[in-house]
């Protein structure tokens, strides 16, 4: 007998009854700082009082309805993306991978509009995540991900970050576009140069292809600012968003500029779930509370504390820690132990971190974090350290 449930997570045995803010509620009767969000998810916290009200105000009206006719709180949504970003246009969906697919099609569908169907390939970066579906993990590339599931979707490549040189050299006549996360998140916080982006974008202009930026981890202000590329200042004509949009109702959102957006018309790609009135209740009061004065400023401001806190930690602990990545608080702190054994000592001193590649273990507490938990944060830390040493 195999367990009723499908074997392809290996979960900790470790249940939550509640959260609350940045805390959590074992079924272990222990509480847990939470500096793991549900993977960069609940980003204002647990049991939110405004997402609550919102979701139940909503499910008590009206909690589904198709997009065979308008719905207001998803034109509102759309409008309120459009207003704080690049983008022009927001079709939503209900995961980052979905949001990634549509953002794919839509390379292809802007290229076939234009009388180029031949440019349909996309040029990736290694180590990059951008979803489970057969399109993303093709897109990803990494054979951990593709293994065991058939020749991988034709169009994708990918290369090395950091290096334009091998970006140009990859360009052929069939390619459409780039895609790449500002910060590779999965693959360990690796943070990708502010000049590299701006050399993509230059090089996207002079080729004719288009950028596409998945931003499902760090976008949603969790670099500090709503969206990532906002550091860099140049702008993608693609970009997708999930994770911490429905701060952990399952939506997804991909946005673009006006001339690939316009390519997307009636019968050309679709969802039942996306964007219906109860997702999209929720990602309204996430976006108003992330846009609201002073939200991000704060995001910044925290982020410095929590930062140097933690290069005093790394400075400390030699033996145990090798550097601090990260911008705002998508962070990560790359060790020279093994990092599911950091990852064990800190649960064992009450906090949750998570795993990345490259044997960093990513700290992503939720953006409303306080002082308070900071100091929490780094006494676990450093007792976990002193422990490793
Ligand atoms: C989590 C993630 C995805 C996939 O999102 P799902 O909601 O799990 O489909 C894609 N890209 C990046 C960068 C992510 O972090």
């Amino acid at each position: 007998m195999i367990p009723a449930l499908l074997s392809n997570y290996a979960p900790a045995n470790l249940s939550f009854e509640k959260g609350e803010g940045a805390y959590l509620f074992g079924n272990d009767g222990r509480r847990y700082l939470d500096f793991f969000a549900g993977i960069a998810v609940t980003s204002l916290g647990h049991a939110n009082p405004a997402i609550v009200e919102a979701i139940t105000d909503q499910a008590s009206k009206l909690m589904h309805i198709s997009n065979l006719f308008r719905i207001p709180g998803q034109e509102e949504l759309a409008e309120k993306l459009v207003n704080a970003t690049f983008a022009d246009a927001v079709y939503f969906c209900n995961s980052g991978a979905e949001a990634n697919e549509c953002g794919l099609k839509m390379i292809r569908k802007y290229f076939s509009d234009n009388g180029q169907s031949e440019r349909y390939k996309v040029i990736g970066f290694e180590n990059s995540f951008h979803g489970r579906t057969l399109a993303t993990i093709a897109a990803a590339g990494q054979e951990k991900l593709l293994e065991g599931f058939g020749p991988a979707m034709d169009g994708f490549s990918q290369v090395a970050v950091g290096d334009i040189e091998l970006v140009k050299a990859a360009i052929t006549p069939e390619t459409a576009g780039i895609i790449i996360e500002p910060i590779l998140g999965e693959g360990g916080i690796q943070v990708v140069e502010l000049e590299f982006l701006r050399a993509l974008r230059a090089l996207c202009d002079e080729e004719g292809l288009l950028l596409m930026f998945d931003e499902i981890q760090t976008g949603m202000g969790r670099t500090g600012k709503l969206f990532a590329y906002e550091h860099s200042g140049i702008i993608p004509d693609i970009m997708t968003s999930a994770k911490a949009l429905g701060n952990g109702f399952p939506i997804g959102a991909c946005l673009a500029v006006e001339k690939v957006a316009k390519c997307m018309i009636p019968g050309t790609h679709g969802s039942t779930y996306g964007g219906n009135p109860l997702g999209t209740s929720v990602a309204n009061v996430v976006v108003d509370t992330m846009t609201a004065d002073g939200f991000m400023d704060r995001v910044a401001q925290i982020s410095g504390h929590l930062k140097q806190a933690l290069h005093g930690v790394v400075d400390r602990y030699p033996t145990v820690l090798e550097e601090l990545r990260g911008v705002g608080l998508h962070l990560g702190l790359k060790c020279k132990v093994e990092n599911s054994a950091l990852l064990d000592a800190l649960r064992k001193h009450g906090t949750l971190a998570v795993k990345g590649g490259d044997n960093v273990v990513r700290l992503l507490p939720p953006l409303i974090i306080e002082e308070e938990q900071i100091r929490e944060f780094i006494a676990a830390l450093e007792a976990a350290c002193e422990e490793l040493a």
